[in-house]
């Protein structure tokens, strides 16, 4: 990863996704462009804590006149997403280069865990704008109903390939699991095709870890240690 170009960029937007994910638009520096699925290393433009670099996936596209972070942020320790939940529109941002996280190889099967959906917002949103969704699937887990983000447009883009599943909570419309070995099977019919997964670290090391027994070969980012 290389961070050669720096950009301050203004926040123009900063909208509520869930009760802890916020969308932020921000300016988008001429020529800047990136894959569907990348990211980059992101700080706050203010004394204190331009050092402080984390890494955010693009969700905007590249024709959109803006670029957008869908964040998660964590309010139980006094870092970047917390700090990030205080900006205001007018604040800025610095971003650098973009580098790759997981990027679109043909119709498969999507697994992500919480803020993991992040990549896949920024290629399904594609995927719907050039009519290639096709069947590809998803499964979007996260603890309860309240933290699915962007769950309405998720159904727009996949219908009823949009699986989602609760861990904590009783809303019977949800699937009350983990994504096991015995929900692979039930669920999944081609362990040939392409997986996409992305979440926390746990998840990421057991999903990976079956579906390799199981004959696939799975493309995966870690999000949370
Ligand atoms: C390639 C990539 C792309 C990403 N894209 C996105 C994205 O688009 N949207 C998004 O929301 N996230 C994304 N993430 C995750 C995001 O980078 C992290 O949530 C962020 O770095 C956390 O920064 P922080 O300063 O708030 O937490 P840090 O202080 O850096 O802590 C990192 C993690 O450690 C744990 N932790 C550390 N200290 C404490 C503490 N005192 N109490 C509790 N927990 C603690 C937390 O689990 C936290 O997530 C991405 C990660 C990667 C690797």
């Amino acid at each position: 990863m290389s961070t050669t170009e720096e950009h301050v960029v203004k926040i123009l937007s900063i909208q509520p996704v869930t009760h802890n994910v916020r969308s932020y638009r921000f300016e988008k520096p001429a020529g800047y462009r990136f894959h569907p699925g990348q990211a980059t290393e992101v700080s706050i433009n203010k004394d204190g804590w331009r050092e402080e670099k984390r890494p955010f996936t693009f969700t905007s596209l590249n024709e959109w006149p803006h670029l957008e972070f869908t964040i998660k942020s964590y309010s139980d320790h006094k870092g970047v997403t917390n700090e990030l939940s205080t900006l205001k529109p007018g604040d800025e941002l610095i971003i650098r280069d973009v580098w790759g996280a997981i990027a679109y190889k043909g119709e498969g099967y999507f697994i992500a865990g919480g803020a993991g959906i992040t990549p896949f917002i920024a290629i399904l949103r594609q995927l719907k704008k050039d009519n290639k969704v096709g069947s590809n699937q998803l499964y979007f887990s996260n603890k309860t109903v309240s933290d699915i983000i962007l769950h309405d447009e998720l159904d727009s883009i996949l219908g009823g390939n949009a699986h989602y599943i609760v861990t904590e909570g009783g809303d019977s419309r949800y699937k009350k699991t983990y994504i096991n070995k015995e929900f692979l099977l039930a669920e999944i019919k081609d362990f040939k095709k392409p997986f996409y997964i992305c979440g926390p670290d746990k998840m990421i090391s057991d999903i990976s870890k079956i579906l390799t027994e199981l004959g696939a070969d799975p493309n995966s980012v870690v999000f949370e240690k």
